[in-house]
């Protein structure tokens, strides 16, 4: 380990030591600011991989499915591509070119924190224009908005049913440089969906505060500003408990609550807080519905044919590829679609049942 990860656990152990137990957002936000700016988490070589590293088709099908909708819409002008946390850019640059074969060449802007990831996405979209924050999009002309495997990243809270009531459930420290989880002193019972309230002592409610905040500001914007956004991400389309927090390095799961910044936190994305915020704006949602059907919809078995056809030297490695992006044991179910628009856009491709 780098003696500057190693300095991450020692900087939240002084912190809990200083002033009490802090939330598990709170260690998750330390420790993936740290881990996503030190390297390049993504690939064989890396940490995991995502849908658009596995194949071209992934992002080609979002372009053809963002191209569409625009089309639909009578090919507005000024609209702008936003991609949420782009990873290499690669999911960019698959989705532009297809969308240019329809002449819909929006300029594009990426909300990145890391300047590492930044490095990356330059040498494949140098056209990008960088935002810390979602608050900074341009704030004229529609918006299409794409996040693949961003909100899981972000830092989620934790809440614990107890004898007493609900309880924030924090991160305290056990000895050195190791973390123990104990729940907090106030009351939250309020932060729970009221039919899952009664859990039995134990059970665990998981609440994404930022990714809630981020969401809530896009959906002002979409109703303002006209549009829509797709996220595709691992999460449960019904409100649920349990623990889903994570940890990964080296396609392998590791201990969340070692070595923060080591490796790459995530949760389940808790899709039905997304809805409703959709719904509090009055805008259109359409899913969370399953990654595999919804790319089977838009036609990716008939690109895999074309592109097998083109290059049959790599038929196989192309079916493969299409397997991993669709099949229920593979990506397929547990990665879900969910597309939010504005109610005057069209009706979005591939959502119906
Ligand atoms: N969408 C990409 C990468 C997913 S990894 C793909 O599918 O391959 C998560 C991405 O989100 C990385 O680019 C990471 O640097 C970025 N990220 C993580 N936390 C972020 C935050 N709080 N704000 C903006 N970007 C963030």
């Amino acid at each position: 380990m780098s003696p500057d990860r190693a300095n991450i656990a020692r900087i939240l152990a002084a912190q809990i030591e200083g002033s009490g137990p802090i939330s598990v957002a709170e260690y998750m936000r330390t420790a993936n600011a740290e881990y996503y700016d030190h390297a390049d988490p993504l690939g064989v070589d890396g940490d995991f991989i995502t849908a658009p590293e596995i194949s071209q088709m992934f992002g080609e099908m979002i372009g053809l499915w963002l191209a569409d909708i625009w089309m639909r819409a009578s090919s507005p002008t000024g609209c702008h591509y936003i991609e949420l946390g782009p990873g290499r850019g690669t999911l960019a640059a698959d989705a532009l070119r297809a969308m240019e074969k329809f002449t819909f060449t929006p300029d594009v802007h990426f909300v990145e924190t890391s300047e590492a990831m930044r490095a990356k996405q330059m040498e494949f979209v140098p056209q990008a224009k960088y935002h810390e924050r979602v608050e900074t999009l341009p704030d004229d002309g529609p918006l299409l908005i794409v996040a693949n495997e961003f909100f899981d990243a972000l830092p989620v809270k934790q809440l614990i049913s107890t004898h007493a009531g609900w309880r924030e459930y924090l991160v305290a420290r056990e000895k050195g440089d190791k973390f123990m989880m104990v729940p907090g002193t106030h009351a939250m019972d309020h932060v729970v969906p009221e039919h899952i309230r009664g859990a039995p002592p134990g059970s665990i409610y998981e609440t994404a505060p930022d990714a809630c905040g981020v969401m809530f500001e896009l959906c002002l914007r979409l109703k303002k500003q006209g549009g829509t956004i797709l996220v595709i991400d691992y999460g449960y389309d019904q409100p649920g408990l349990g623990s889903t927090l994570q940890a990964v390095k080296n396609h392998q799961f590791a201990d969340p609550f070692e070595n923060p910044g080591a490796h790459d936190l995530t949760a389940h994305v808790n899709f039905p807080e997304f809805v409703n915020l959709a719904n509090m704006q009055d805008l259109q949602v359409r899913g969370p519905m399953g990654q595999g059907s919804w790319l089977t919809a838009l036609g990716m078995d008939y690109r895999a044919a074309t592109l097998a056809k083109a290059a049959p030297e790599r038929a196989e490695e192309i079916e493969e590829a299409r397997k991993r992006l669709v099949e229920g044991d593979e990506m397929g179910s547990l990665f879900k679609i969910l597309a939010i628009s504005s109610q005057n856009w069209p009706e979005p491709e591939g959502f119906a049942v």
